[in-house]
């Protein structure tokens, strides 16, 4: 493993940008549904992308409500070493942003300040008729379909399947991704949109990808580490 090689590029790099996907949180014990042994064959007759689309959302609520407090949410779920050394990388100056495609809120539960969340996040929600914003808890405490005072829906701030990314979201993603010197790429096979679409922005000289399986951008990166992400970041001195 060169992480002796890492340990180089980061102590040499100025604007640090960190790409995270679901191998981030696995490592916190979030499950993958994407991954084999993921959400799959469990206690639900319909595949995970069905039940996370708006079409789903629309037409069965109660079931994806269920389904949501059960699975999507892991408010249990800690910040691992590679969310504890991101932070510690923002703080020092080194890393100017992370862009994740998680859902968890587990950077910032670990410290990142600047944190882009490309599929939005489940600790924030808010009723579909108001506006008005709700905690996690909301979700958790309401049953069935969590409704507002005003009656109307209140629903996560995740972006379900069929529905746009947030405009603002990838904007600053993409800015932090053209202006990096190093983009660090982590937990992610860069196969699922819209991954591999980032890297094009991407005009710095160190494309570092860390994750246990090869991926098609392998042959472009500086450095490639097929370790978990966790545990290379984890050894690095800030
Ligand atoms: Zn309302």
């Amino acid at each position: 493993m060169s992480v002796s090689e890492l340990q180089k590029i980061v102590d040499e790099s100025q604007y640090i940008v960190f790409f995270g996907g679901a191998g981030v949180s696995t490592e916190s014990g979030i499950p993958d549904f994407r991954s084999a042994d993921g959400l799959y064959n469990q206690k639900y007759d319909v595949p995970p992308e069905t039940m996370l689309s708006h079409t789903y959302f629309e037409k069965h609520p109660e079931e994806f409500f269920r389904f949501h407090r059960d699975k999507m949410i892991c408010t249990w779920a800690k910040p691992n070493a590679a969310h504890l050394k991101l932070a510690e990388l923002e703080r020092a100056g080194k890393l100017k942003a992370v862009v994740t495609q998680n859902i968890d809120g587990l950077h910032q539960a670990a410290g990142s300040q600047v944190v882009y969340e490309l599929h939005g996040s489940v600790l924030r929600n808010y009723c579909l008729k108001c506006g008005k914003t709700y905690g996690v808890e909301f979700i958790l405490e309401s049953e069935g379909v969590p409704r507002c005072a005003c009656g109307g829906i209140v629903r996560p701030d995740v972006v379900l399947y069929e529905e746009a990314l947030d405009q603002e979201q990838i904007e600053g993603a993409v800015l932090a991704i053209s202006r990096a010197d190093t983009l660090i790429i982590g937990g992610t096979s860069l196969t699922v949109y819209p991954a591999a679409g980032f890297i094009n922005y991407f005009r710095g000289k160190n494309l570092v990808l860390i994750n246990r399986d090869p991926t098609p951008f392998d042959h472009r990166a500086t450095l490639v580490l097929h370790e978990k992400v966790g545990e290379v970041l984890g050894s690095i001195r800030v």
